[in-house]
């Protein structure tokens, strides 16, 4: 298979059609029809083989997170997800593993109606980077800087799950070795994330900022105080409970991976108090569970305080690539 015929087959293997899209791959680019009155939300994310996955991952799990990864950026925004551009580099053309790749990432832009509509292929290390595209009505989107005092911090879903499944894989220290229930579902949170796109849709009007966690929930809660000029405080006694990180981890681990470990995907959100009633109906009518686990207040940084309220060391920071 060469080239051409490769970018046939994603064509082919990753076809969902829209109206929005005048033409789509096989072109020198894609012609699409912006909504008017909306603006659009742009993201990139890459991921590289060794660093965002290990080697031996699953290429249908890549082709899923590839896509997971970038659609929890535009659900972080509050953006209806629309069009994607795909730049794969391969070390060789595998179409056996192509064929993985893309029904992972059919899998997913079929269930969210994200159509492909370029890219780009090249030779070298195993690196995928998307773009994605997403609507969203003039004003509305979920930015970081909108968290004010009063307001509380939520989280969705589970956080910490991902990191210890990246454990297991990596073959880390636990507590105790994961039974087969268990190793089964925590690496099915590290490579088949699941963005919760309708959520961040659903928190538009609600939330004053909301960022996903994608690299420890103590660092991405920092940028949204960052950006709004707060402080945020987490109560870890509040923090969503796992009982598969509780059984192969002990405490202090469990407490690491939940505020530092990364890919869980969830969605981090700043409520005013007297929203956090709407904003934890909205989540449960598509499933979903959305925690308060602290507050924002005047100052900066992100601190923790235990169930008495005394302060709790921070476990360490989260995932920075260029970091020490
Ligand atoms: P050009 O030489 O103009 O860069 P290419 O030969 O790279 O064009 O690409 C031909 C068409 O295939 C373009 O529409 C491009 O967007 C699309 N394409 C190339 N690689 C990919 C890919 N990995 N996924 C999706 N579309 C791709
Ligand atoms: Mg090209």
């Amino acid at each position: 298979m060469g080239e051409f015929a490769l970018i046939e087959e994603v064509r082919r293997r990753c076809s969902v059609p829209r109206a929005d899209v005048l033409l789509g791959i096989g072109d020198d680019a894609a012609l699409l029809l912006p909504r008017g009155g909306n603006e659009l939300a742009v993201s990139m994310d890459t991921l590289v083989s060794g660093v965002h996955f290990p080697h031996a991952t699953d290429a249908f799990d890549i082709g899923w997170k590839a896509l997971a990864v970038n659609l929890s950026d535009l659900a972080a925004m509050g953006a209806e997800p629309a069009w994607a551009t795909l730049a794969l580099t391969l070390p060789a053309i595998d179409a056996g593993w192509l064929a993985a790749f893309c029904d992972g990432f059919a899998a997913l832009a079929r269930e969210h109606r994200v159509a492909l509509v370029g890219g780009d292929t090249t030779r070298g290390p195993l690196t995928v980077t998307l773009t994605v595209h997403g609507h969203v009505p003039a004003g509305q989107a979920l930015r970081r800087d909108g968290a004010r005092v009063g307001d509380c911090v939520l989280v969705s879903g589970v956080v910490g799950e991902a990191a210890a499944g990246l454990a297991c894989v990596l073959g880390s220290a636990l507590r105790r070795a994961p039974d087969e229930t268990d190793l089964a579902y925590l690496l099915e949170r590290l490579n088949r994330p699941v963005p919760r796109v309708a959520l961040g849709l659903a928190l538009r009007g609600i939330a004053s900022a909301a960022i996903d966690v994608s690299d420890g929930l103590h660092q991405d809660l920092g940028h949204i105080a960052a950006r709004s000029g707060l402080a945020a405080t987490i109560r870890t006694g509040a923090l969503p409970p796992s009982a598969a990180l509780s059984r192969v981890g002990d405490e202090a681990q469990r407490l690491r991976w939940q505020l530092a470990g990364g890919d869980d995907y969830e969605l981090c959100c700043a409520v005013p108090p007297d929203r956090v009633a709407d904003a934890q109906a909205v989540a449960a009518a598509l499933g979903c569970v959305l925690t308060v686990i602290g507050h924002f207040d005047a100052g900066s940084g992100v601190h923790l305080i235990d169930a008495a309220g005394a302060t709790v060391p921070s476990p360490c920071g989260g995932w920075e690539h260029f970091g020490t």
